[in-house]
């Protein structure tokens, strides 16, 4: 069974996922570019517990197990105990190339190593390893504590038994799982950007404001948040980072990324994250 868990990126995911294993008992070793990043992203994470905790939705003993069972790791040979690493950094396919080069250097070689990324080629990131039959997408939905989904992404390589462990973790963090195959977006973003992005064109041509096309989609296709509200929540950065993976890869035009969110992106508009997107925070 897997009980140590390394996470690479103490983003809103790298967290998300993090909060989600030490609630069922794993051990969490919480990995960022930077110890001190680690460290806020682990801050970041008690201070949402903690809010929990003054609404009575989370007693306080087992907030303080859960954050006991996170340790913040200080470079990749912190992870040579884990069982599953899954990484979580931004959307950029050099990044996750070199992560993938780092983990095989260190890694067991029994360890699972699952990436949550929303569109790069697992294939590809198996590809940097001695081992690509024990490489996996494990995509999460934000926020992971809320959403039941857990997209798993098998690679060409990908062996059942590491197929079979994924979705037996999946299962115990208490989600349930579709599998995709490993093409650019997988299911629900190759559904969802196109979507978010036509919203980005359908603004820029002045068909609506931010707030009757958010209204619209809610109240017209009955989706609980709007477009914007969503790629606000995501991350316009991720949104576009998605958007140039599905149309360089798929090689079409119709996922061009539309001009208005490159040009929110250019002014670090990026969402929630950064305290302004298509909404303020
Ligand atoms: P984020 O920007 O909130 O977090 C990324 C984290 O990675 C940051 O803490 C950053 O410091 C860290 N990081 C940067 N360089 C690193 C490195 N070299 N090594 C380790 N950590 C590094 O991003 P996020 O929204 O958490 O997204 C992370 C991944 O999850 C992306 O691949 C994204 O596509 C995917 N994803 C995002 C969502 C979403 O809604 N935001 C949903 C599903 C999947």
């Amino acid at each position: 069974m897997i009980q140590s868990l390394g996470v690479i990126g103490a983003g809103q995911m790298g967290t998300g996922i993090a909060q989600v294993a030490a609630a069922v008992g794993c051990d969490v070793v919480l990995l960022d570019a930077q110890i001190d990043w680690a460290r806020r992203g682990l801050e970041r994470l008690g201070a949402t517990l903690e809010k929990l905790v003054q609404k009575g939705k989370l007693e306080a003993e087992k907030r303080s197990a859960l954050l006991g069972r996170i340790r913040i790791g200080d470079g990749y040979s912190s992870l040579v105990d884990c069982d599953f690493i899954i990484e979580a950094a931004p959307e950029k396919q050099a990044l996750k190339l070199e992560i993938f080069q780092q983990l095989a250097k260190v890694a067991r070689p029994e360890t699972i190593l699952a990436s949550n990324t929303s569109s790069i080629s697992i294939t590809l990131l198996g590809a940097q390893t001695r081992q690509p039959n024990r490489v996996i997408g494990m995509h999460f939905m934000n926020p992971v504590p809320l959403m039941k989904l857990v997209e798993v992404i098998r690679a060409l390589p990908t062996d059942e038994e590491t197929y079979q462990a994924t979705i037996g973790l999946a299962r115990r963090l208490g989600k349930e799982v579709v599998t995709a195959k490993d093409i650019p977006g997988f299911i629900v973003n190759r559904v969802l950007i196109p979507f978010l992005n036509e919203a980005c064109f359908a603004l820029q041509e002045g068909l609506g404001t931010v707030e009757d096309i958010d209204k619209g989609v809610k109240l017209g296709l009955n989706h609980p948040m709007g477009p914007f509200e969503l790629a606000d929540l995501i991350g316009l950065d991720t949104c576009l980072q998605i958007a140039e993976v599905l149309q360089r890869e798929l090689g079409e035009d119709k996922y061009r990324p539309a001009p208005l969110l490159r040009q929110y992106v250019a002014a670090g508009w990026n969402g929630r994250k950064s305290g302004r997107g298509f909404y303020k925070y």
